[in-house]
């Protein structure tokens, strides 16, 4: 009897969620640590699925994507399609159908069609700690107002380029309409997601192994993360943001036309 009630109780627990932050993919190897080969984002999603259908699931693992660049389109969609996965992308409104290498609105459209799901990334990438209030309106509002109107659906989530906020930041967010900002806080979060909701940023450099680790529930890895985290944010506020990505561009071998300003650092 005692043993019933121990294990109802267990169902009775709310699902922890772990997100994962992806950003571009290629089929041929990279240096630059957060572009990810094609075939270990298969690798990935495959481990994905074995990790929910476990009989003693851990941490039930989420996809995100920041940016929108045109290989979420080509190598992440059919992926995620043939396994019957829908992740969320976060897409720099003010990049669409301008910024090379980046969707358009056609597969933008494709996208949400297919089911998959869409947030704003900001206007232009700016970041957002850095931002006057009238800023603010472009990055937050206009990139909410534009997606709804060319996607024809509501859009509630946003991502933080750069994983910056602050509180000014996010009750901007909230007074412009989102219901909750994805940040770079590598953390589990609870069902039901709150107002703000971490997530582990994918480095190429790591393993399987790693990744089946970092989803067992109260794992250290996952908890060593957080705290390598809160070490970086606050070496950003000694040293200033300017200074910190050129540190960071120097240990990450960012490339001169990487694209993303700095949301990787995060
Ligand atoms: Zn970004």
């Amino acid at each position: 009897m005692q043993v019933e009630s121990m294990s109802e109780e267990r169902a009775r627990q709310p699902l922890q969620k772990l997100h994962f932050l992806y950003h571009e993919l290629r089929t041929d190897p990279c240096d630059y640590s957060y572009v990810l080969e094609t075939t270990k984002f298969d690798e990935h999603l495959d481990l994905f699925l074995q990790m929910r259908k476990a009989e003693r699931p851990g941490l039930w693992p989420e996809v995100t994507f920041d940016d929108g660049h045109i290989s979420n389109f080509d190598y992440a969609l059919p992926a995620l399609m043939s396994r019957g996965l829908t992740a969320r992308f976060f897409i720099t409104v003010g990049w669409t159908d301008k910024r090379p290498g980046y969707m358009g609105w056609r597969e933008l459209r494709a996208l949400h069609e297919s089911g998959q799901l869409i947030g704003a990334h900001g206007w232009s990438h700016a970041l957002l700690t850095h931002c006057a209030p009238a800023d603010l309106d472009v990055e937050l509002g206009k990139a909410r107002l534009v997606l709804e109107d060319k996607l024809g659906t509501s859009i509630t989530t946003i991502s933080l380029p750069g994983g910056r906020y602050n509180r000014r930041v996010l009750a901007a967010c909230r007074e412009t309409g989102y219901t909750q900002v994805y940040t770079s806080v590598p953390r589990a979060e609870r069902e039901p997601l709150g107002f703000t909701v971490g997530r582990l940023n994918v480095r190429r450099d790591i393993t399987l192994e790693w990744i089946r680790n970092v989803l067992q529930p109260g794992s250290r890895e996952l908890s060593n993360l957080e705290h390598q985290y809160r070490i970086k944010a606050a070496a950003k506020t000694v040293v200033g943001d300017r200074l910190y990505e050129k540190l960071w561009a120097l240990l990450n071998r960012k490339e001169p036309d990487g694209g993303d300003g700095g949301d990787y650092a995060a």
